[in-house]
């Protein structure tokens, strides 16, 4: 599945401050980050892609009895890290489903 902007997704974040979604039409690329693991220092090219590192990850902190806290979220264009919407944790993870 290729991830590409739809109006869906838009409309969820037309619903957010105009400097978010500025910030948010900016993002190209994607990373795994959290409080606890830190951010995994790769630039995802979709978020499929960050989805699967992520599930890397998780599966790594199984196997030696712990757990990963990163999330997918988008790199703006400053590089500051953005939530993601629902939708687009949505696709993430379907992405990763198929
Ligand atoms: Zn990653």
């Amino acid at each position: 599945m290729k991830n590409t902007w739809n109006s869906d997704k838009v409309e969820v974040i037309e619903q957010r401050n105009a400097e978010y979604k500025a910030a948010y039409e900016t993002v190209k690329t994607y990373t795994c980050s959290g409080d606890v693991r830190g951010e995994c220092g790769v630039k995802h090219r979709t978020v499929g892609a960050a989805a699967r590192h992520l599930s890397k990850d998780q599966r790594d902190c199984r196997s030696i009895g712990g757990y990963s806290d990163r999330r997918v979220v988008g790199i703006a264009a400053d590089g500051e890290l953005l939530n993601l919407s629902q939708d687009d944790q949505h696709d993430a993870w379907s992405a990763e489903a198929e």
